[in-house]
C-alpha cells in the first residue's frame, strides 16, 4: 500500500520571532484563533488515528507551532501510531524541548529546523539541535539564502554534526550570480534545486494522489500552491477526486512542493526523509 503524505496547516499565524523577511513576524493570534487552531489540530489528529492507510505528516504552520502545547502533544501522539511512518514539523526550534520529547517514538518523529540569524544565537540554536540528537531524533537544519546570512550559514555548516543535512532556501525575489550560487552550494550541495524555480505546467506530480495539503477546516488541496480544493477530509469528499493529474501552475519553487514532482529525482535523493527534508546520504538509516 502506498503512503499518503499530508502537509497540514491550521489557522495559527503567530510567531515569537521577528524575521524581517516574514509576514508572520511577531504576529499575535487572538485567544479565539488559538482555540480554533487547537480544536482543528485535535480533529485532524483524531482523523489520522482512525485512518486505515499508511500516513506521514508534516506540520507546516504559517507561524511557529512548536511553542504551542497542542502541536507537541500531536507530534508525540502521532509518532506512536503504528500506521504513521513519520510525523514532522517545520520549526524555529525556540520551544522548550526537554521533558516531552522522551514520550515520542524517536524512529518516527522528525524536525525541519530553520536558523534565523538575528533572532537567536548560533549557540542556542546548536544547543537545541544537540538536544534533538541526544534523543536520537532525525532533523534537517537550514537557513534562508540572503547575502547577509552567508557567514552564519558557513559557521552553521561547520559547527553542525556532519551527519546533519544543512539546506539553503533561495531567498524570494533574489537572483544569484554563478559565484553566489557556488558559495551557497558549498553550504548545501543541493542548493541547485532551490535556486531556480522548476517549470511544472503539465508535469506529472504526485500531489493529489499520494500527497495532499490539509487546512484546519479539513479542506483538501493537492498542495499548498494550487488553491482549487479536491474536497474535504472529514466528510471524505476529497477521495472522489484523489488521483494523479498534471500540475496546473507554471512553476514550482518551494521544496515542500517540487519534492513531489515526478520530473525530478528527489524521491530518490530524499528517500526515507522526504517530508523532513533529509537526503538519503545524510540518513542514519542508509544501508539498512
Ligand atoms: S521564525 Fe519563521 S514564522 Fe517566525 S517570523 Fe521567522 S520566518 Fe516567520
Ligand atoms: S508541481 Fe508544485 S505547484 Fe504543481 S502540483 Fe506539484 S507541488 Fe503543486
Amino acid at each position: 500500500m502506498t503512503t499518503l503524505r499530508i502537509l497540514y496547516r491550521g489557522p495559527l499565524a503567530s510567531c515569537n520571532y521577528d524575521c524581517p523577511y516574514c509576514p508572520f513576524a511577531k504576529r499575535r493570534d487572538p485567544p479565539e484563533r488559538l482555540r480554533a487552531d487547537r480544536a482543528a489540530l485535535e480533529r485532524f489528529t483524531a482523523w489520522v488515528r482512525a485512518a486505515d492507510e499508511p500516513i506521514e505528516v508534516l506540520f507546516t504552520p504559517w507561524g511557529e507551532g512548536l511553542t504551542r502545547s497542542w502541536y507537541r502533544t500531536a507530534l508525540v501522539e502521532l509518532s506512536r501510531l503504528e500506521h504513521v511512518g513519520r510525523v514532522a514539523i517545520q520549526t524555529n526550534l525556540a520551544a522548550r524541548l526537554d521533558g516531552w520529547l522522551g514520550a515520542a517514538d524517536p524512529s518516527k518523529l522528525a524536525f525541519w529546523c530553520t536558523f534565523h540569524p538575528g533572532q537567536t544565537t548560533i549557540e542556542r540554536f546548536l544547543a537545541a539541535c544537540t538536544t534533538l540528537s541526544r534523543h536520537g531524533l532525525r532533523h534537517s537544519v537550514g537557513i534562508v539564502g540572503l547575502p547577509e546570512h552567508h557567514a552564519a550559514a558557513l559557521e552553521l555548516r561547520q559547527r553542525l554534526d556532519p551527519q546533519v543535512y544543512c539546506w539553503v532556501n533561495a531567498a524570494e525575489g533574489h537572483t544569484y550570480s554563478a559565484a553566489e550560487e557556488a558559495a551557497w552550494t558549498a553550504v548545501d550541495p543541493l542548493f541547485g534545486y532551490s535556486v531556480r524555480p522548476h517549470r511544472s505546467l503539465g508535469a506529472a506530480c504526485r500531489t493529489g494522489a499520494d500527497a495532499i495539503s490539509v487546512l484546519g477546516d479539513g479542506t483538501v488541496r493537492r498542495c499548498h500552491f494550487v488553491p482549487e480544493p479536491l474536497g474535504n477530509l472529514y466528510d471524505g469528499s476529497w477521495q472522489a477526486r484523489r488521483g494523479p493529474r498534471p500540475c496546473p501552475n507554471g512553476v514550482c519553487d518551494c521544496h515542500i512542493g517540487y519534492v513531489h514532482l515526478e520530473t525530478l529525482p528527489l524521491y530518490d535523493v530524499f528517500a526515507g526523509g522526504i517530508l523532513e527534508r533529509i537526503p538519503h546520504a545524510f540518513s542514519a538509516d542508509r544501508g539498512r
